[in-house]
């Protein structure tokens, strides 16, 4: 149960977390977004800004007879203009072209592939020869291109360029952040979901807890009245003054009915008391095919009394195991009984012990009535029986005993089974590397 509690716990830590950090990993590419789309306006605007500013100084005048655009005046393109020392250093080239797309004038790069009429911005990935002090290199770009028109008329494209590098140093910081910040927050998010899980748990297990006392004390406290009822109806029934059939039949339904009560009680206070692993101190290294020889010689004669037959199949060398003893009879012999409960006179059962590296099976096989497959998920339920084997007596709590047996053992039980033809548990106990056969 305390690996329950535990597996409960994990999967709402592990639900909180993902949850939170499905969200916290949306809100981060949320803010990524933002940041790209924010940085990249505030870049085109300042980009637009320069490129009013350079094509404030062209000039569109009547030159004998003929109108011509003038450039001497236009900063960086102009031959006349001062170097405008943080202009010419932010732009990367600056081109002008004729408005049937003819390059004109040119600064820094010259295009390397023909002017296409459009106007707006564009990113482009340049070789730039010499960028910044450094060698040629590959740079991220963003270009405008714009249409100037003065007194209605279209005179030409102007097509300014300057290196994204500082929006890309801001991204890489931003990616810095959140590469760092996202793992965080979600180391975060999981302490805080396992300590959550644990307080969300915490009433969970208590009163868990109070009903599993409360299992104990009550499955205790009824086993004295219940011997003392089954002592007086065998007193009653023996000390009859005039017995005739319908009193002791009476007295017969008496014993028998607290006789399957007294058992149900002790099943219950056996597993309220045998929760969980179990104390090291009470393992022994015990021969596991002595043990399973002498509990097929006890069982042979309730078979015999069905008219069953018992096969058995133990390795020939002694296989021993830490285990206690008793509780491990117990699992086998719950599932040894359901299958002498289950099979019908002529039937076969058959117990093995198959030794593997890694682990050591016992498997309790019969021919009998078999389980149908609706059944198999729910069996070692604790009070789950078949529908089909309600004829049967017995509380479902057999499986659920010796499944708490074998998980104390850290083994795991299993079931195969075929309606009409029988069924097959396993107890698989796995072995530690020391004590691998
Ligand atoms: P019960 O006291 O009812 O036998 P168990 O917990 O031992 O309780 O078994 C639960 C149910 O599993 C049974 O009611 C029965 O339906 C099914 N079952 C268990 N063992 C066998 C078997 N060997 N063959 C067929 N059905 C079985």
């Amino acid at each position: 149960m305390t690996n329950l509690f535990h597996r409960s716990r994990r999967n709402l830590a592990r639900w909180f977390t993902l949850s939170m950090g499905s969200i916290l990993v949306v809100f981060a590419s949320i803010i990524y977004v933002c940041v790209v789309k924010d940085r990249q306006q505030a870049f085109d605007l300042e980009l637009y800004g320069k490129s009013r500013v350079i094509a404030s100084g062209i000039r569109y005048r009547l030159h004998q007879g003929q109108w011509r655009v003038k450039l001497d005046d236009v900063p960086l393109l102009g031959s006349n203009t001062l170097s405008i020392g943080s202009l010419e250093s932010e732009i990367a080239y600056a081109r002008w072209y004729s408005p049937e797309g003819k390059l004109l004038r040119f600064v820094k790069v010259q295009p390397k592939t023909p002017f296409e009429i459009s106007s707006g911005f564009e990113t482009l990935q340049m070789v730039m020869p010499e960028y910044g002090g450094h060698d040629s290199q590959e740079i991220w770009l963003r270009q405008v291109t714009l249409p100037v028109i003065q007194d209605g008329v279209l005179i030409g494209y102007l097509q300014i360029a300057s290196p994204l590098t500082s929006v890309q140093e801001t991204l890489t910081q931003l990616c810095f952040l959140l590469a760092i910040g996202v793992p965080l927050g979600l180391g975060v998010i999981g302490l805080t979901g396992w300590f959550l899980g644990g307080l969300a748990m915490q009433p969970i297990h208590d009163s868990y807890d109070r009903l599993h006392r409360f299992t104990a004390y009550a499955s205790h406290e009824l086993r004295t009245p219940l011997a003392k009822v089954l002592n007086h109806a065998q007193l009653g029934l023996m000390y009859l003054v005039e017995p005739d059939p319908e009193t002791s039949s009476r007295f017969h339904t008496i014993i028998k009915t607290t006789k399957a009560i007294s058992n149900l009680v002790n099943d219950l206070l056996f597993m309220a008391r045998q929760e969980g692993n179990l104390d090291p101190k009470l393992l022994q290294q015990i021969d596991l095919v002595e043990l399973l020889r002498t509990l097929a010689q006890e069982q042979a004669f309730n078979c015999e009394d069905k008219g069953l037959t018992l096969k058995t199949e133990f390795p020939h060398q002694p296989v021993k195991l830490s285990i206690e003893p008793e509780l491990l009879s117990q699992a086998v012999l719950n599932l040894f009984s359901n299958a002498i409960k289950y099979t019908e006179p002529g039937g076969i059962i058959e117990l093995r012990l198959v030794c593997f590296p890694y682990a050591i099976i016992i498997q309790v096989e019969d021919n009998g009535t078999g389980i149908p497959d609706q059944d198999l998920p729910y069996l070692f339920e604790r009070f789950y029986r078949s529908p089909t084997h309600r004829v049967y007596s017995g509380f479902g709590l057999g499986l659920a005993i010796a499944q708490q047996i074998v998980q104390a053992h850290k083994g795991k039980i299993s079931v195969t089974s075929t309606w009409g033809k029988g069924s097959c548990f396993q107890i698989e106990l796995f072995l530690e590397k020391s004590r691998r056969c």
